[in-house]
């Protein structure tokens, strides 16, 4: 890659949240295999981030290149509409096979962003159905649900700035965030303001939306199961449907399968998306119980109203599949539990460092929350400088590597992050 190639990135093409007169740094790749980046000058970086949380089963893995390269030569994509295939029906026979047993429709989609729409369309399509319309939604601070704007109406208000987009975004409902810690104590008083939004508000409300057990992008935080075995109970008493965001915890990433098994309950409709396709492409699936699914079907539309281009990708679906297929296997549990434990050994001494304000570990999810911003540029130039490729944002470093990475590349990691916080220059705003 030519210095001019940078520099038509850096005056022609956006990155995600960055802007267009500052642009951030960004590091040019070649290539990825198993654990590792390869920059093109030929460093290679121990990867932290699987991808934002998708490439669970590495880089370039052969399975799902073998998965992705026989079904090129069958076809990488045919329309939905009227049309069905082989790859979309063995990966929703999985899905069905490895969600909890009410889940049994899927719809396939195009990102995890477009996977909460639909989600919020089908809550919605379900009440006007049923000749109720409800129009609002229920659900935490700290929340993150994409950038679409339906999804936007459920994250947080501040954090993606509902100020901007007042007028035009709907407004839902935010409870205060969880504060009971997943490794803590449960306070029964952690529930007062949500119950209290849901009672007053309980006929016009479509669906509580919730990441379960883990706040991702809001800021890396992880609850307490019981709050999602009371907000099951809440729901079912008044009728109204619980939406699981999974596209960030699905897949074994918090140590279970998905993270409404660490409360043993089920949603009435479920996102999954990120390493539906072990990070190789985009898609995302939102799964919902016959119920819903007849319901809608039943109602004034006489269809579930969404169906795009894309909609069940060959090429997405065969790769998913085979990404499913590894998981089956089992072999993650024992490499997330090894992850976790080391995770742990190494990252929990840093809450004596006095940069650190918190640090939080769950499964193959590692969080150091500092006391100040990091200085995004010059920290990733730091990590990049360690032979890492860690990520920061805000007030967070934190790691979610690739199950199959070995206690040598994780050492690699923990050892960056350690390291980062020796110096107060990754800090400075
Ligand atoms: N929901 C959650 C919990 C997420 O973490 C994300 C992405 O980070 C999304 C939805 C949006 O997914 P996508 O970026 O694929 O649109």
């Amino acid at each position: 890659m030519t210095q001019d190639d940078l520099a038509f990135d850096q005056r022609h093409i956006w990155h995600p949240y960055t802007s267009m007169t500052s642009p951030l740094p960004v590091y040019p790749v070649a290539a990825a295999h198993g654990c590792e980046l390869t920059l093109a000058t030929g460093e290679r970086l121990v990867d932290g981030m699987s991808s934002w949380w998708a490439a669970i089963h590495g880089y370039n893995h052969p399975q799902l290149n073998a998965a992705m390269k026989a079904q090129i030569d069958q076809m990488s994509h045919v329309m939905f509409g009227g049309i069905t295939h082989a790859p979309a029906i063995a990966l929703c026979r999985r899905l069905v096979a490895m969600t909890p047993a009410p889940l049994e429709c899927v719809f396939l989609a195009d990102s995890g962003s477009v996977a909460v729409e639909v989600a919020m369309k089908m809550a919605l399509q379900y009440w006007h159905a049923k000749g109720e319309p409800r129009r609002r939604f229920l659900t935490f601070r700290n929340g993150y649900h994409g950038d679409t704007f339906g999804a936007m109406s459920a994250c947080d208000p501040d954090s993606s700035m509902h100020s901007l987009w007042k007028g035009y975004l709907p407004e839902n409902l935010f409870a205060p965030a969880p504060q009971s810690r997943f490794d803590g104590a449960w306070d029964e008083h952690d529930m007062v303001a949500f119950a209290r939004l849901m009672a007053a508000h309980r006929h016009e409300i479509a669906a509580v939306i919730l990441e379960p057990i883990v706040q991702g992008a809001g800021g890396m935080r992880m609850y307490h199961p019981e709050w999602l075995r009371r907000i099951r109970r809440m729901c079912d008493r008044e009728g109204i449907l619980l939406i699981a965001d999974e596209i960030a915890t699905g897949f074994g990433r918090t140590g279970r399968l998905f993270a409404c098994e660490h409360a043993g309950i089920a949603p009435d409709i479920l996102c999954l998306g990120k390493a539906l396709t072990g990070g190789t492409m985009t898609l995302s699936a939102t799964l919902t119980t016959r119920t819903v699914a007849d319901t809608i079907s039943d109602g004034e539309a006489g269809c579930f109203m969404h169906g795009p281009t894309f909609m069940g990708n060959p090429l997405a679906c065969a790769v998913a599949g085979a990404s499913l297929a590894l998981l089956e296997s089992g072999e993650w549990q024992a490499q997330v539990a090894a992850i976790e434990a080391q995770l742990r050994a190494a990252l929990m001494p840093l809450k004596a460092a006095p940069q650190v304000a918190d640090v939080r570990v769950l499964g193959a999810i590692g969080v150091v929350e500092t006391r100040e911003p990091v200085n995004m540029a010059r920290l990733q130039k730091f990590f990049v400088a360690q032979g890492v490729w860690i990520r920061p944002f805000g007030r967070l470093i934190y790691l979610m590597p690739p199950y199959l990475i070995t206690p040598e590349q994780l050492a690699r990691l923990t050892d960056a992050v350690k390291a980062a916080l020796n110096d107060n220059t990754h800090f400075a705003v």
